[in-house]
């Protein structure tokens, strides 16, 4: 289902990820994957006629069930921070807290906090959060200090960090998205969460 020119969501949610979204970043670079939907052939078919799959970024160990599958069908790379579970078999391991320049047009973010190798994935001005972040029940942003399995000092720090980024949509894993109509509002949004949490 597109959700912007470049952007889908994949629908199809497994039970193994607590039935996180996921993802389907269409670029020229290469198409990335966020995070595992089911493998459903239905899905898998509209994966394909979309160009495949290049690269699949991994948010965090919770939502990486079905990997190997997606991972072998598409002949693609997993991206995963090496502070997670399991991250020791996938193809691109980020390590340490600094942001990666991807690509021209992907930049990766490490998050800890929700789990210590938290990492979110800038693209064109939308940031793909896993449990890191999303929008709040009454409007601006929110974080889940009821689900943070690693460290809340933590996530807030990395909320911190990411005030340093332009971007005006969020897509998480789990919660609600969260569009402003500018980069200045969503850098208000997180200031506003950052001194209230
Ligand atoms: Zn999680």
């Amino acid at each position: 289902m597109p959700l912007e020119e470049h952007i889908f969501f994949c629908g199809f949610a497994t039970a193994a990820t607590f039935g996180a979204s996921s993802y389907l970043i269409v670029r020229p670079g290469g198409n990335v994957l966020v995070d595992m939907p089911r493998f459903y052939p239905r899905l898998i078919q509209g994966l394909e006629k979309l160009g495949g799959v290049k690269y699949i970024f991994l948010t965090h160990s919770d939502d990486i069930a079905g990997h190997e599958e997606f991972a072998r069908h598409f002949n693609a790379e997993r991206i995963i921070h090496t502070a997670e579970r399991d991250s020791a078999p996938m193809e691109i391991r980020i390590e340490g807290s600094e942001p990666v320049q991807f690509a021209t047009d992907l930049r990766i973010i490490p998050t800890p906090g929700h789990t210590r190798g938290s990492m979110c994935l800038l693209f064109d001005g939308a940031l793909f959060t896993g449990d890191h972040l999303a929008a709040g029940r009454a409007g601006g942003l929110t974080s889940f200090r009821n689900a943070c399995w690693y460290s809340w000092a933590e996530l807030k720090k990395s909320n911190e960090r990411l005030l340093n980024f332009d971007f005006s949509r969020v897509y998480p894993g789990h919660g609600r998205r969260y569009f402003s109509e500018a980069s200045a509002t969503t850098q208000r949004d997180l200031l506003r969460l950052i001194s209230e949490s």
